[in-house]
């Protein structure tokens, strides 16, 4: 594979300053106080949403528990009315027991009753504050768009002359060659892609690799992939 090297690195050269001034404002301050304001929101939503789902099934979980203490509520009752009838004093001790057991019964179901209707206030109380903290961090996130944007703004003033050089030297390349670099740029390959042959060694990875690339390298003008780190070796 050929390519006009000289002409393909001066595109390199004017390309690499705009990356660099771009990986800048990834990495601002500014950028990254925008980043965390958005995850805290999406973290927030997360939450609200699991207390909800979690406060649906404890309402399930009262409306069956209200329905059991009322089956124990009839059933003790039928007991107690039963007592009266009864002759002996065994099957009056025996109801006794069965009494006491669904007594036993009632307490347990109305404590965990209780214990739920704690939870779901606690809920809620949670999902209210996770909602002020969200309108909270909206406010901030607003705030923060503004300062991003202004500088963006600024990083574009600045960049505008590169870009127009980019541009001009653009127009002077072979658009194959451009693909070839394009492909490779949008790998998120670390710059500079184009990287000199040396000796059977990649100049980017410093991955000996002339086994390899024997015979797609031979003369100037060669350009081929490294097998290590896939950025576009070439031959001076
Ligand atoms: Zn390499």
């Amino acid at each position: 594979m050929k390519m006009n090297i000289e002409k393909m690195l001066e595109y390199q050269a004017s390309d690499q300053i705009i990356y660099k001034a771009e990986q800048a404002f990834s990495s601002s301050p500014e950028n990254r106080r925008y980043s965390q304001i958005v995850a805290k929101i999406n973290e927030l939503r997360a939450t609200v949403i699991k207390l909800d789902k979690e406060a649906a099934d404890i309402r399930k979980d009262i409306e069956k528990k209200e329905k059991q203490l009322e089956e124990l509520g009839i059933q003790a009752e039928r007991s107690v009315a039963q007592m009266s009838d009864e002759k002996s004093l065994n099957e009056i001790n025996r109801n006794e027991e069965i009494i006491k057991s669904f007594e036993d019964g009632i307490d347990a179901a109305d404590k965990e009753f209780f214990k739920a209707v704690k939870r779901l206030e606690d809920i809620e109380r949670e999902a209210k504050q996770a909602l002020v903290e969200v309108k909270r961090c909206n406010t901030d996130l607003e705030k923060s768009k503004l300062v991003l944007q202004k500088k963006r703004a600024e990083m574009q003033a600045e960049l505008q002359d590169e870009v127009m050089k980019r541009k001009a030297i653009q127009a002077q390349l072979d658009p194959a060659d451009l693909e070839i670099y394009k492909k490779v740029r949008k790998e998120n390959i670390r710059l500079p892609i184009m990287v000199e042959y040396v000796g059977g060694t990649c100049r980017g990875c410093g991955m000996h690799v002339e086994n390899d690339l024997r015979g797609k390298i031979v003369e100037s003008g060669d350009v081929a992939e490294c097998p290590n780190c896939r950025r576009i070796l070439y031959l001076k």
